[in-house]
């Protein structure tokens, strides 16, 4: 059987007057995604457990079908996989931001959208800085780097996500817990060498923000995952712009295959993705599309891109999909946001999102389009989340 999933990130939303009343999904023409939810089933699925922060990494691993409470270790570690960076049990992986703080406060949790060579050339003069220090700092793109750091058997700490805090004073959000005395001081230190550094000085003769700071946050240990084929069957492939995602997959001993132009933001090859995706679909019994668009669009607070997200997800991805999965003679295709991201709180939401699947042996389901409140109609809550999986890939 050939199975498909469509992961629209953070595509579930809230109504909105501007759209008389509908959510995104609910306004937006989406006909491919609407016949899934109206030809099958329709749902929503709890995909961040209760005491856990609704990042895509979490909602992600349960939609996956991995239990955060069991398989969660923390973001960086997943970013680390997707760069092939292995730890040791002693070591802990941070992500390793660069931003700008200006009187005391997060003025810009991307350091102004730090360009690469500049993001490079900081993270050698750090590793050189540390030199004589048990941690390593690794380049990533733009401002998300990570830092390792040796001897942390002990270390058990609960850092602050910086783009949850714009425009608040920093010391109120310290590291906190066994350790954070010595990650404060890493801060610091790096602080010292960044406040002078002639990319800095460049930075701001060209009219951008520096990256006066490091920000050391979503640590965590090595994640290991069983293999999803040993869970579920098939190997499959994912397609992705954003390395949380590529880290999964990794994790999950799935095959990464990279699209030119998949950017992880607005302007990613929708078209190239969708072919990339229909030509994998002869080689895997699962492919996978992930597309962060719709997260960008909630968190910039902006309906229109989100629509538009949305309706080049269907025309693309969702509708090439679907015509090469029916021409085989069993399969099954699901569409599901990872969580929330509401263009009013333009953050990440708890809210259990909805999904919707169907197939050459689901039964049609009420023939509803999908969304929001369709999905809350049909009274068909996944909880736990990470059982959704299961019961996709089932066979019956
Ligand atoms: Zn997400």
């Amino acid at each position: 059987m050939k199975h498909v999933i469509v992961l629209p990130d953070g595509a579930a939303d809230e109504p909105a007057p501007q759209l008389g009343g509908r959510t995104p999904l609910e306004a937006a023409e989406i006909p491919h995604i609407n016949w899934i939810a109206a030809h099958g089933r329709q749902g929503r699925a709890v995909t961040v457990p209760s005491g856990f922060t609704p990042g895509t990494d979490v909602a992600t691993l349960s939609l996956f079908g991995y239990d955060p409470a069991r398989f969660y270790t923390g973001r960086a570690p997943l970013e680390a996989a997707a760069r092939r960076l292995t730890a040791s049990d002693d070591q802990l992986i941070f992500r390793c931001n660069f931003v700008t703080i200006e009187d005391g406060r997060m003025a810009d949790f991307t350091a102004d959208h730090i360009a690469q060579g500049d993001a490079d050339r900081l993270i050698a003069d750090l590793n050189e800085l540390f030199g004589d220090d048990p941690c390593t700092f690794h380049p990533g793109v733009s401002y998300r780097n990570l830092m390792l750091a040796s001897n942390a058997a002990q270390m058990k700490l609960a850092c602050q996500p910086p783009h949850d805090i714009p425009g608040r004073p920093v010391a109120d959000h310290p590291p906190q817990g066994v350790g954070a005395g010595r990650i404060i001081a890493i801060m610091d230190r790096a602080a010292t060498m960044l406040a002078g550094h002639p990319v800095n000085r460049a930075r701001i003769k060209a009219g951008k923000k520096p990256a006066t700071h490091i920000w050391l946050w979503g640590q965590g240990r090595p994640t290991s995952l069983e293999s999803f084929e040993q869970r579920f069957g098939p190997r499959g492939a994912v397609i992705t712009g954003v390395d949380i995602i590529r880290g999964l997959a990794v994790c999950m001993g799935m095959k990464l295959i990279e699209v030119e132009g998949a950017t992880g933001y607005l302007d990613t090859d929708y078209a190239g993705k969708g072919k990339a995706a229909v030509a994998a679909l002869n080689q895997y019994d699962l492919v996978v599309v992930h597309v962060e668009a719709p997260d960008e669009a909630g968190h910039e607070g902006d309906l229109r891109k989100k629509i538009e997200a949305l309706e080049r997800i269907d025309a693309l991805i969702v509708g090439p999909l679907l015509e090469a999965a029916r021409r085989h003679d069993a399969w099954r295709i699901m569409v599901a946001p990872d969580h929330p991201t509401p263009c009013t709180t333009r953050a990440h939401s708890s809210v259990p999102p909805p999904f919707c699947y169907a197939g050459s042996d689901i039964e049609a389901g009420a023939g509803l389009p999908f969304g929001e409140l369709n999905a809350q109609a049909t009274r068909d809550l996944v909880d736990p989340g990470h059982d959704l999986m299961d019961q996709f890939m089932a066979r019956h």
